[in-house]
């Protein structure tokens, strides 16, 4: 199955998003957080970002749901800065653009990267952290098409996303992979700062499931296409947990693939904070809750098919 992106870019017709896309940045209300600065004139709001890209790391990842990992690993590009900087981010370093591995990367480079996971053998691109340089991906797409790029496009994304930038990925991505991070405002404002999170999110995952519809996984075992939902489970908030399994049942599809993590570490600002964990108890009940709601499509790691995997065990 050809990538939707691929027919786009051999079009031309991708050139009328990537100029739309470009606009957006001058001034920038790329995202919602709408802060009017002049990306193409090197000023920078929230997230960090300039004109460039930052990218600090790229390559085969292992650690992703079983669906994206595929035999040969998920083809990770983590970008620098981020929308949301969550005060628990477990990428502080690079969410904040202070990690000594961020460097800006030209579009071409941008395009290499991508071949190069795609030679590597990679499942798909996962674009990590990407909302705030989606002009910029964009940009690099036609480039990385016209020598081969073919393989699936995941947007790894926080959530926090303008419909407007979204409908510009229509026919672009083939698997959006959001957080649905919060549901209740006084959470996003004290972790991301974010008191529109809660319906920003509920717009963005409607426009998400309208562009790709529920996941659709090969015979390998292998994201196509659709939607896959991270949710994070965080210490004291199980109850949130459980408004946002049945807002995803209820608002966007009972079809919607959800994977229910319970890796929460005390990381960031939460560094030190040695009760916040999850423990298997509460990861069980969120499964129920997830299940109770109406959600039946719960991502489950096989960690035997990882180890064999990663060491032809
Ligand atoms: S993408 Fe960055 S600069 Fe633009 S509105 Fe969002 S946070 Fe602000």
């Amino acid at each position: 199955m050809t990538a939707a992106y691929v027919r786009l870019c051999r079009s031309g017709l991708v050139q009328e998003r990537i100029a739309a896309a470009r606009q957006l940045l001058s001034p920038c209300r790329l995202c919602p957080r709408q802060c009017g600065v002049d990306r193409l004139a090197g000023e920078r709001g929230f997230c960090g970002g300039g004109v460039l890209a930052e990218v600090a790391s790229c390559g085969p990842h292992y650690g992703e749901e079983d669906v994206l990992v595929g035999a040969s690993g998920s083809g990770t590009i983590f970008f620098c800065g981020c929308n949301l900087r969550c005060d628990f981010c477990q990428n502080f370093s690079l969410s904040r653009c202070r990690d000594d591995d961020c460097q800006e990367v030209s579009g071409e480079q941008l395009a290499a990267a991508m071949l190069s996971l795609q030679e590597m053998g990679c499942a798909n691109i996962n674009l990590v952290t990407p909302s705030h340089v989606m002009p910029q991906i964009l940009a690099a797409l036609p480039v990385a098409v016209a020598a081969g790029l073919s393989l699936p496009l995941v947007y790894n994304c926080g959530g926090y996303e303008s419909v407007e930038a979204l409908r510009l990925l229509d026919g672009i991505v083939d698997v959006y992979l959001p957080d649905a991070k919060f549901l209740r405002r006084e959470s996003a404002i004290a972790h991301a700062g974010a008191a529109d999170y809660p319906e920003v999110l509920v717009r963005a995952l409607k426009e998400m499931q309208h562009q790709v519809g529920d996941l659709s996984i090969d015979a390998d075992g292998v994201a196509r296409r659709g939607l896959l939902v991270r949710h994070l489970l965080m210490p004291g908030a199980e109850e949130e947990a459980e408004e946002i399994f049945a807002l995803l049942a209820r608002e966007v599809s009972s079809g919607c693939y959800v994977n229910i993590m319970d890796q929460f570490r005390p990381c960031g600002e939460w560094s030190g904070a040695d009760d916040a964990a999850i423990d298997s108890a509460t990861h069980r009940r969120a499964l129920q809750a997830a299940f109770k709601a109406g959600l039946r499509r719960l991502a489950r790691r096989d960690s035997a098919a990882l180890l064999r995997r990663l060491f032809g065990a």
